[in-house]
């Protein structure tokens, strides 16, 4: 079957590990038996380069016109002092609401061979991480009106309404269920119902969308303990199913213990039209143009692209296993780097896991 992809590059590392993730799903795809083409188009910090806007209209209809979309990351020192409306993240988050994409699926996953890596207490880590945070990706501070810097009574104050529908909440809340149903069957709904009107209409809809899920476990935290729980026992938890807000910060931080930004997937799904599949860290100017990055957490994407976005599961779980394979043969770039292991750059970490996906069957 033939499947066609928008790739957004972005800035920064975006290039170097989105080529390795392109051969990687593109070498899973054909064992088997799928054909994928693929199209670029701008955004972020190239794009504004190039055309004065973060996100083109070209990209959005390419996007539109393809069954799923990869995106490296986008970002960078060069556009900083740009004002707001022109910053590359404004295109990440146009082209979010463009594909009507409201749900974030975070996986936070330890693979044993990274257990060295893990910045939780060796006997947590002994218990296993296998997470996914499940984020509101279009309410919350970040949309709601009123919004801006105001002067109120002779002050300037900066104001951000945080808002929520109640079919907002019921269609991620639909999300995480069925997520949960293939998983361990475990909801934790994060909030601030002890303060915040938005989390206690949040709890009410969950609780009634549960209704239909009976064979779900449903518990409810608030977001500070969530967050500490996330340290101290985070084997407790299967989905999180939290807001956008919360969502953004429990989601990092979920991400970091397991080891480093440069392992982790994510993916962004909305009611029909195609995904978008990106890993979880940014541009990372700091080693852009060396060869340094780490191309897993891209790579393992377009395995979540795979599996998501054009439901070939067979071929996201060759490349799960080919991503295995070259950290079990001791294959590591500088961020996860161990004493005794192999230090390899961006290519070649990308070339070990393409070897792997040849080599199976
Ligand atoms: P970052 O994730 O780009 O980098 C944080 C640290 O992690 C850096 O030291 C970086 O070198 C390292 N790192 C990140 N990815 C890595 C990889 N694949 N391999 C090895 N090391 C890696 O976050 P930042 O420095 O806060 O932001 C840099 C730019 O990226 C900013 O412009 C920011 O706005 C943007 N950003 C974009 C996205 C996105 O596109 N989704 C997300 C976060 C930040």
């Amino acid at each position: 079957m033939k499947k066609h992809i928008c790739l957004l590059e972005g800035d920064g590392i975006g290039p170097e590990i989105l080529a390795q993730g392109v051969d990687a799903i593109t070498t899973a795809a054909r064992k088997t038996g799928h054909e994928l083409t693929f199209a670029k188009a701008l955004i972020g910090g190239a794009a504004l380069d190039a055309t004065g806007e973060p996100l083109p209209s070209e990209t959005v209809e390419t996007c539109r016109n393809a069954d799923a979309v990869y995106l490296a990351a986008v970002g960078g020192p060069k556009w900083d002092a740009a004002n707001p409306e022109k910053r590359p993240e404004k295109g990440l988050l146009g082209i979010r609401k463009s594909l009507g994409l409201f749900a974030n699926l975070r996986p936070a996953m330890l693979m044993p061979e990274l257990a060295g890596a893990c910045l939780l207490h060796p006997k947590t880590a002994a218990e296993g991480l296998d997470l996914i945070v499940v984020r509101e990706l279009t309410g919350d501070v970040y949309f709601g009106e009123p919004r801006g810097i105001i002067m109120r009574d002779g002050l300037r104050t900066g104001v951000n309404t945080m808002l929520y529908t109640e079919e907002g909440i019921r269609r991620i809340a639909k999300v995480a269920f069925e997520t949960a149903r293939l998983r361990r069957k475990k909801v934790c709904s994060v909030d601030k119902s002890n303060v915040l009107e938005t989390s206690r209409l949040w709890r009410e809809v969950v609780i009634a969308v549960h209704k239909d899920y009976g064979d779900v476990e449903l518990s409810h935290m608030y977001v500070d303990n969530a967050a500490m729980q996330l340290v101290r026992a985070p084997s407790q938890f299967d989905v999180i199913l939290t807001g956008n807000l919360f969502g953004d910060i429990l989601s990092d931080e979920a991400a970091v213990i397991t080891g480093s930004l440069g392992m982790l997937p994510s993916s962004a799904l909305g009611d029909d039209g195609p995904g978008l599949f990106e890993p979880t860290h940014g541009s990372a100017p700091d080693i852009a143009g060396q060869d340094k990055a780490n191309p897993l957490a891209a790579i393992l994407s377009g395995a979540m692209l795979l599996r998501l976005g054009l439901n070939i599961p067979e071929a996201a779980s060759l490349v799960e296993n080919a991503v295995r394979q070259a950290l079990r043969d001791g294959f590591r770039t500088f961020d996860i780097m161990e004493p005794g292991k192999t230090l390899v750059g961006c290519r070649a970490m990308g070339q070990k896991v393409i070897e792997n996906i040849g080599k199976a069957y």
